[in-house]
């Protein structure tokens, strides 16, 4: 790879410069580079300082305070010992490696966040200039939060990235060169350009799966976005219009009204509990012939929140079910424009179809070159490192989130894993401009439980399964209010913190938000 010997060639020009014994050491150290250890830009200078050809011959105090350097580094080097090293050096000599990240989601965002920017520039490329919470988005298709409640700001995660040679670039990645180091980006508008990075960070997510069920694409709608749960709100409010329009038949008044969900999970779940809280305490209060007429299906080939305990399972059942949910257990075969064919032949007519089952890798993911797990995902090392085809880690470009995958630890998609892993992730980068004793820690996800809210009032959460978490769970209105104060309290900026509060309040006490543009 040119950027493997990029770097060797820069090593082995310093390491003939250096006495005997440092070249040596920091040959056999470059050669093992089971990690980065980067130089910071003095200790750069002061090695080409060390390298001019003339600070021998002609300088005499120059050579004396070279050959100081040399010791002072031999001796450093010396310090650290049997343990494994190498000297990274960033393409541009004597300035700050470039760290590019793909995405601004749970990973990246954190892993922007948190990255060293005295150590590194930071160009960050992603169509979305904000990071979605995603816990909270079911929750603004019924108008119960802002839109902009869940958006958290990149630039307000990472305020440096508003300063030069830090970059944010409104694009989408389309192809990773490896050996140039360059990222390919397009625009909306079209345009593309090319990114150098010295360590790259792919986080670009994944995508609803649609398992090749016909007509699906079309005339379902995602829960993924901002963008997402605008459409879905929007033809929600649109429906309910429609059918109060004079002349409009009772048949197609129903259909209108026929809110289906495809996909059990959290997702599904809390969608569904949003739209009876809506149904209950808005329609019912200002539209009450509206109301009544409303039905709300969830379809799911298993169990209702298969990844929670037995009986919480079974109490969000019956929660949604009183809050007249219905909740039809079969396997989707067919999406038509205005029904769904169930696997035994049936139809359920639909006004607003959500489809949320799961995820799968992006197009972008599958057309990296790069190795990839059985599910499609990119194929990484514990140190979050992509494989290449030979399954052989690739220095500096590390992937995380929902599009990477370690085969041999795989670990669910969610917002939790991400977030770790982008955590990790800044402080293993952050760590290699630091002299290290220690060997790096691999990534070590801790589960922490999980929790998913129905309707006004009910929600379960289940800490068991993780390492270090007690067996616990519990539901009703105190897991509701649980639920609640977790992500508060995990929401990026204070900013969303006090929208959401104020939404929720704004909500309880004069009704959702309603309004279509
Ligand atoms: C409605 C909903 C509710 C959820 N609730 C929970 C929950 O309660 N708890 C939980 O743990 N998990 C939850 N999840 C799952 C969680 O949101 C995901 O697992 C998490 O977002 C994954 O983070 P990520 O960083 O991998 O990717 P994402 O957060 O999906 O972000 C991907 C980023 O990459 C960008 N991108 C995409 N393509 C490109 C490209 N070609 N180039 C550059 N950038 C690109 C996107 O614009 C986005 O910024 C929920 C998901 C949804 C959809």
């Amino acid at each position: 790879m040119k950027r493997a010997s990029t770097s060797a060639q820069t090593s082995s020009k310093t390491a003939g410069s250096m006495n005997g014994g440092l070249a040596r050491i920091a040959a056999r150290c470059t050669s093992r580079a089971p990690r980065g250890w980067c130089v910071s830009r003095r200790q750069t200078v002061m090695m080409s300082a060390a390298n001019a050809p003339d600070s021998d011959s002609k300088k005499g105090p120059g050579s004396v305070g070279a050959l100081k350097v040399v010791q002072t580094l031999e001796r450093t080097v010396e310090r650290v010992g049997s343990k494994q090293f190498s000297l990274s050096f960033a393409t541009r000599p004597a300035k700050k490696q470039r760290v590019v990240i793909l995405g601004t989601g749970w990973g990246a965002a954190r892993l922007a966040k948190e990255l060293d920017m005295g150590s590194y520039d930071l160009t960050v490329v992603s169509p979305r200039n904000h990071m979605v919470f995603t816990p909270l988005l079911a929750s603004t298709t019924v108008g119960t939060l802002d839109f902009r409640s869940v958006a958290v700001s990149i630039r307000s995660l990472q305020p440096a990235l508003g300063l030069e040679p830090n970059h944010f670039y409104t694009a989408k990645a389309k192809a990773v060169d490896p050996e140039a180091q360059t990222v390919t980006c397009i625009s909306d508008e079209g345009s593309e350009f090319e990114v150098q990075y010295d360590k790259l960070a792919i986080a670009t997510g994944a995508q609803g799966s649609t398992f090749n069920i016909p007509g699906v694409d079309e005339y379902a709608l995602p829960l993924r976005d901002v963008a997402d749960a605008s459409a879905i709100k929007d033809k929600l409010i649109k429906n309910i219009a429609k059918s109060q329009i004079p002349g409009t038949q009772e048949a197609e008044r129903r259909r209108l009204l026929n809110f289906v969900i495809v996909g059990g999970g959290p997702t599904g779940v809390e969608f569904a509990g949003e739209l009876s809280n809506l149904v209950k305490e808005d329609l019912a209060r200002a539209v009450p012939q509206v109301s009544c007429s409303v039905r709300i299906t969830l379809i799911e080939a298993r169990d209702i929140l298969g990844s929670f305990n037995p009986d919480l399972r079974l109490y969000a059942s019956r929660i949604l079910s009183k809050s007249g949910v219905e909740i039809v257990k079969a396997q989707v075969k067919e999406v038509k424009e205005t029904s769904v064919v169930l696997s035994d032949g049936s139809e359920i007519e639909h006004g607003l179809l959500v489809w949320s089952t799961g995820v799968g890798p992006t197009p972008f993911i599958t057309s990296l070159p790069f190795g990839k797990s059985q599910d499609g995902r990119l194929a990484v090392d514990e140190f979050q490192r992509v494989e290449d085809m030979e399954g052989n880690a690739v220095e500096n470009v590390y992937s995380l989130g929902d599009c990477a995958c370690n085969t041999l630890n795989p670990l669910p998609t969610t917002a939790q894993v991400a977030e770790q892993q982008g955590k990790w992730l800044s402080k293993h980068i952050n760590d290699q401009c630091q002299p290290q004793e220690d060997e790096p820690e691999p990534f070590k996800y801790t589960h922490l439980g999980q929790m998913s809210a129905m309707t006004t009032g009910s929600a379960v959460t289940d800490l068991g399964g993780g390492s270090g978490t007690p067996q616990l769970s519990f539901s009703g209105f105190l897991s509701w209010l649980s639920w609640r104060a977790v992500y508060l309290t995990k929401l990026g900026s204070f900013q969303n913190k006090l929208y959401v509060l104020l939404n929720w309040s704004t909500s309880q006490m004069m009704g959702r938000d309603l309004s279509r543009w």
